[in-house]
């Protein structure tokens, strides 16, 4: 972004709560089923039903609104926003207008968050997106394009839907990418909503301006709808940017538009220009009663659980694992849970950390794998660094057992012993090495005792040579430096 412009940049996202039925009915909430098979007459529209509230879905948002520290109203109530769209046949939709159940509240930020090539260049560390609000209404139905013609599935119609509104505080594409990642891990480690973006669980509308550095006067407002993966969020942004600041400086003007983010092509392509702002004409639901809150959000804070960032400062003190590597284990609940039961028998847990986020999850990702599919139960992989740390195998035969762990599933102390790995730690049998492999290098041994500290290597190579491998090495060097001396 040329230095001399402001991105002003505001998100609302729409999540799907993990609950089992709908919103106002009793059907279930199923992704990927048979289209039109999960429907009855509320959710259908039918004139004369009755909406019942799903009070999990309450409490579900009270969650989330206690997770990003909003107030949560001690009474919220539910209106009908009216317009007309094929997908959504009561011509309403219920949500809330004047009195969401959460107001304020933000999303904080931390470096792990960002886009990766981005990290290491964050301008303003340990930001705070804040919300405005976080109320709760029900999902439309979804359509189809084909060339036979649009086909409406109705298992989404009144599915509940929460949505999160920030202030406009981002102010780069980062940022934005940054925030939506730190709000789909909340919802997942809450167990809000799993926030699968590929589902259609996490969707995103994206309020941008731009205004020359040193003005207070807003650009105008352009937003981009519908956006479906975090990264597209960033794209988009890298794109619209640019493309608003180059109409400026063009001596152009900007309209109040709505675009569309085409991620083939790379840009944001016009959908309609605002004319003028929409009269939904919001009345209170007669069909439902205002809610009064406070024994939904006691609930709700029974549920409250360990956050994210309070996971990644937990592993460090408790683990004497780097902020870093915490934040990686911590990013991902599945993963963190992982680590955590491998460490607990662990005697090094920051060993444990380095063979997850190294060889673990190589080899996950060269098998497309998830943590949640890996052959190695995390109480297996605690043992082989186990037999590591205490010396009976060595690192690189460890490498060897981990592999065979991997594709075989068998537990590493069944391995070690059908390969005979087990380390030689017998300092007698080491001396023998030693003394041959002393024997062996004449050369490097004068150079060693000359003063060339790097040289004892060749002949520590000697020694694993004879020992096939075996020998424990941190014995070997102390043995060798000793024999060296003399
Ligand atoms: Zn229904
Ligand atoms: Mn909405």
């Amino acid at each position: 972004m040329p230095q001399d412009y402001i991105a002003t940049i505001g998100l609302e996202v729409h999540v799907q709560l993990k609950t089992r039925s709908k919103m106002f009915c009793g059907c279930r909430v199923e992704y990927g089923a048979e289209p039109n098979t999960n429907v009855c007459p509320v959710c259908l529209g039918m004139p004369g039903a009755l909406p019942v509230m799903n009070e999990e879905a309450l409490r579900l948002t009270a969650l989330a609104g206690l997770m990003l520290g909003c107030e949560i109203a001690p009474r919220c109530k539910f209106d009908r926003k009216n317009y007309f769209y094929p997908d959504m046949p009561k011509n309403y939709q219920i949500s809330q207008y004047d009195l969401p159940i959460c107001l304020n509240g933000a999303v904080p930020l931390h470096d792990l968050a960002y886009p990766k090539d981005a990290q290491k260049t964050i301008a303003t560390p340990d930001k705070k997106i804040r919300l405005t609000r976080i109320h709760l209404e029900e999902d439309v139905a979804k359509s189809f394009h084909s060339e036979h013609g649009t086909g409406i599935d109705f298992n989404r119609a009144g599915t509940p839907l929460m949505e999160i509104v920030s202030e406009p505080d981002i102010a780069s594409a980062e940022e934005a990418f940054a925030y939506l990642t730190v709000l789909q891990q909340v919802m997942i480690y809450g167990g809000v909503s799993d926030a699968d973006m590929e589902k259609g669980q996490l969707r995103c509308d994206v309020n941008v301006s731009v205004r020359p550095v040193g003005t207070e006067k807003w650009g105008t407002k352009i937003e981009l709808k519908n956006l479906n993966t975090i990264s597209g969020v960033r794209r988009a942004l890298i794109f619209e940017i640019p493309r608003q600041i180059a109409v400026l400086e063009a001596g152009g003007t900007l309209d109040q538009e709505t675009r569309r983010w085409d991620d083939a092509r790379g840009e944001t392509v016009l959908m309609r220009i605002k004319e003028s702002a929409h009269d939904y004409r919001y009345f209170p639901d007669p069909d439902l009663l205002p809610v009064e809150t406070s024994e939904l959000v006691a609930s709700a804070r029974t549920r409250l659980p360990e956050l994210p960032w309070e996971k990644r400062a937990r592993f460090t003190a408790d683990y004497g694992v780097s902020s870093y590597d915490a934040g990686v284990l911590a990013n991902d609940l599945a993963l963190a849970r992982y680590f955590e039961t491998a460490a607990k028998g662990a005697k090094k847990p920051k060993n444990v950390a380095n063979w997850i986020l190294n060889d673990l999850q190589s080899a996950l990702s060269a098998e497309s794998l998830a943590i949640s599919d890996c052959p190695i139960p995390p109480e297996a992989l605690d043992e082989l660094v186990n037999l590591i740390d205490s010396g009976a195998i060595n690192g690189k035969q460890g490498k060897d057992v981990f592999a065979e762990m991997f594709t075989t599933r068998k537990p590493a102390a069944v391995i070690v012993k059908e390969r005979g790995l087990e380390q030689v730690s017998d300092t007698g049998a080491i001396e023998a090495f030693c003394d041959q492999a002393i024997a062996n290098s004449e050369r490097a041994v004068a150079e060693y005792k000359a003063g060339k500290i790097a040289a004892i290597n060749a002949i520590k190579g000697q020694v694993m040579k004879l020992s096939k491998g075996q020998a424990n090495i941190q014995l070997v060097s102390e043995i060798l430096e000793r024999k060296l001396a003399g």
